[in-house]
């Protein structure tokens, strides 16, 4: 799954590319990727075509393009990319929705291997489209309100890496980056999210905005090749990575092998001395 770091990086080259663009067609390839479009897929290439593109934004993974007062929102699910290229490039099997400009210049094409990914119309999501308002702001966000989120995590019963991961509380922030932040910060990510001091958690959402800045300068995180940016291009976060996928291997600070925990059907990487396990822990 893409992190924000990641889906920044797409953000940017989308800017770069896009900004000031007329869309001339959208020709779609699978239908499934607009399923979150109630009126179809007909509907969706009509509603774009001929919309000049203003910006294009963010809050945590999803992103949109905003059309006059309307928005195209977009969220990439666990390999969807949004790729710029020469519009006579050949269609890869994966292309599920093809944006051609009427500048006649490079296109857009959402490819997306797993479909979970999808593309939607927001009617007045310009500003912020209605379908994502729920979302927390995220680290990186002007919006962000450290004290509130604060006192939001004080009343969580639920263990801080959890926590972390709930959209509604702070966005952007995945299993990769919660567990290299919860290293950074010697916390257990078992540790009760209402047992924390004011100060751990903001030296954590410190944390979290370092190694979110440290990943987009180094182009985001790719394990498998998938997350890339709008250039098909990845990033070599990885080899920074404290603990995260390097279960055995020595801890950078302390050089005890690093833990591998079940988690949420996932995995919680940490270090067994720098990060002592809570003997109350929730999760
Ligand atoms: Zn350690």
């Amino acid at each position: 799954m893409p992190e924000l770091p990641e889906v920044e990086i797409v953000r940017r080259g989308l800017r770069r590319h896009l900004l000031g663009r007329v869309v001339d067609s959208v020709e779609l390839l699978h239908p499934r990727a607009v399923r979150r479009h109630a009126a179809g897929a007909d509907d969706f290439a009509a509603a774009l075509a001929g919309r000049r593109i203003d910006g294009a934004l963010r809050r945590g993974k999803y992103l949109w393009l905003p059309v006059g007062e309307d928005a195209l929102l977009a969220h990439l699910g666990m390999s969807g990319q949004l790729l710029i290229g020469d519009p006579d490039r050949p269609v890869s099997p994966h292309v599920r929705a093809r944006f051609a400009f009427r500048d006649g210049g490079p296109d857009l094409r959402f490819t997306d291997q797993r479909t979970f990914g999808h593309l939607s119309f927001a009617p007045g999501g310009a500003v912020l489209p209605a379908a994502i308002a729920h979302i927390a702001p995220d680290p990186l966000e002007p919006a962000f309100d450290l004290a509130a989120l604060t006192a939001r995590l004080a009343a969580r019963r639920t263990g801080i890496k959890r926590a972390l991961l709930d959209q509604s509380l702070v966005s952007g922030v995945g299993n990769i980056y919660a567990d290299e932040a919860l290293w950074r910060v010697r916390l257990h990510w078992a540790r009760a999210a209402d047992g924390l001091r004011r100060g751990d958690v903001a030296r954590l959402i410190t944390a979290v905005q370092e190694v979110f800045t440290e990943a987009l300068d180094a182009g985001g995180t790719s394990f498998d090749s998938l997350y890339v940016n709008v250039n098909g291009q990845s990033g070599y976060f990885e080899r920074s990575l404290a603990v995260y996928g390097r279960a055995g291997q020595p801890c950078r600070r302390c050089g005890s092998p690093v833990r591998r925990e079940a988690f949420m059907n996932r995995s919680a990487f940490s270090c067994p001395k720098c990060q002592p396990r809570p003997r109350r822990g929730r999760w």
